[in-house]
């Protein structure tokens, strides 16, 4: 749990498994009043009524909330009162989305640069906000202020996709998200800990070893959660204990996976484990946009969080089956708008309508981070290298590192059967996609390290990207990150 204070954090890794629970049920029921209550349920109430909007009215809604936070920023926020002037244009000739590539994008590094510049003038009481300290995958993260009662609406978004399967607020929830839960040092379970006010459990993503599976499991069999909520790589290690020790007594209504890539072999495993299915969220710290995948399968963005565009590498729309990278606006977070922010995550856009009923824009998957792109000696972008592992099951995880243009480094967890059989498909694999110039190099390894907060990297580039506009301004995007 992230207590925020070192003598509260000490008395918490240092107690008893009771009194651990005990003191994150007080904690949570703090700040669960900021998250629930009669607002959060106005807002879902809301969401639940114009997620059924048709086309042309979700757009209305849109474009209403858009010139809201253009015509605010304009006024209140240092950095964009400058440079609408500097930009030569105002916010009143602003008037629908389209009209948005007037502006720049901004990069994540002048935000870091000057934060407080971003913030509203009419936020600036303590009291009337809160900031979000982010764990950030990579670089530098930025604090982000929220209004205050602003995550009652974050919660009411994610609840409102949750539904989608059957579930409702305060249904038992597991939770594989990364938070220190037990002392890293600890060798014997438990390795979570439970929330009483949320009906809750929290399990810790640094002990889950091949050694603790078993112990989770079988807290994970007592607790028979109706949801799992996590990254895809801790719930997919989970899945395959399940299914290898023929354990089907877990039998959630829904999974829930964010942050990190979700991959089709982990999404078929965690089917078949838990017997559910599997939602995938897409959205970052600064709050901007947000793509949720329904209860049909589809990727939906959703058009009242965010304005979400992706761009090719020419600036413009990406064509619906290439990928592109995210810009986003946010359109709730009037303390700290982003607008035409550059969030360093791809995606490929598609065409079309979903069988469930809901308007919006289809994306057709979620690529990942720019730097989780492999870039190819000729140019191209590879992203979600998953096919190159496609039915292998002696490859428990993998990593690339590139190293150079032509040159990447795989990292291998093996297990029993790997042989040199499977590095010469895997080569082959990578060959028709990467071409003949690419040399590779394996290492066998026990175990993939995990960033300070959990989460795992499928690539690591240290070969610079050319992206979109960063390209014209000679800027490298994702610089800050790009040594991991
Ligand atoms: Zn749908």
């Amino acid at each position: 749990m992230a207590f925020g204070n070192p003598f509260t954090r000490w008395v918490y890794d240092h107690s008893p498994m009771f009194f651990r629970s005990f003191m994150a049920t007080v904690y949570s029921r703090g700040r669960g009043q900021r998250k629930f209550g009669p607002k959060f349920e106005e807002h879902l109430a809301d969401l639940e009524r114009t997620q059924w909007y048709a086309a042309a009215e979700l757009r209305a809604l849109q474009e209403e909330k858009l010139r809201r936070v253009l015509w605010q920023a304009e006024r209140h926020v240092p950095f964009y009162r400058g440079k609408f002037a500097e930009w030569g244009v105002t916010a009143r000739q602003l008037r629908q989305r389209s009209d948005l590539t007037r502006l720049p994008i901004v990069e994540k590094s002048t935000v870091q640069a000057n934060p407080a510049t971003f913030r509203s003038a009419l936020y600036l009481e303590p009291s009337s906000v809160e900031i979000i300290h982010s764990s950030g995958t990579t670089g530098k993260a930025i604090d982000v202020a929220v209004e205050a009662g602003y995550l009652k609406l974050e919660k009411a978004f994610l609840w409102l996709q949750r539904q989608w399967c059957g579930v409702k607020p305060g249904d038992r929830t597991a939770y594989f998200t990364g938070h220190p839960v037990v002392p890293v040092a600890r060798r014997r379970p438990p390795f979570w800990v439970f929330d009483g006010s949320e009906k809750r459990t929290f399990f810790s993503l640094q002990h889950l070893s091949k050694d603790n599976l078993p112990a989770y499991a079988a807290e994970l069999a007592r607790f028979n959660p109706l949801l799992l909520v996590g990254y895809p790589t801790a719930i997919y290690f989970m899945a395959l204990h399940l299914c290898e020790s023929g354990i089907t007594s877990v039998r959630p209504r829904g999974i829930f996976t964010a942050s990190e890539t979700l991959l089709p072999h982990q999404r078929e495993a965690m089917e078949r484990a838990f017997g559910c299915k599997v939602m995938d969220l897409y959205g970052q710290a600064e709050y901007c946009g947000m793509i949720m995948q329904c209860e049909q399968g589809s990727y939906h963005i959703a058009e009242e969080y965010g304005v979400l565009e992706i761009l090719g590498r020419d600036g413009q729309p990406a064509p619906a089956g290439e990928i592109g990278e995210i810009v986003c606006t946010g359109l709730n977070n009037l303390a700290m708008p982003f607008i035409r922010y550059r969030t360093g995550d791809t995606a490929v856009p598609k065409t079309g309508t979903c069988s469930c009923g809901r308007a919006g824009a289809l994306v057709e998957r979620i690529t990942g981070r720019l730097e989780d792109v492999v870039v190819t000696p000729d140019g191209r972008f590879l992203s979600r290298l998953d096919f190159v592992f496609k039915e292998m099951p002696q490859v428990l995880e993998a990593q690339m590192i590139q190293e150079a243009r032509d040159f990447l480094r795989i990292r291998i967890v093996p297990r029993p059967g790997f042989s040199e059989a499977d590095k010469a498909r895997i080569t082959r694999n990578l060959r028709e996609r990467a071409g003949n110039e690419m040399r590779f190099e394996f290492e066998l390894v026990d175990h993939i390290p995990r960033l300070p907060n959990g989460k795992f990297r499928y690539v690591i580039s240290k070969v610079p990207l050319e992206f979109g506009t960063a390209r014209q301004t000679g800027e490298v995007i994702g610089a800050a990150g790009r040594e991991a």
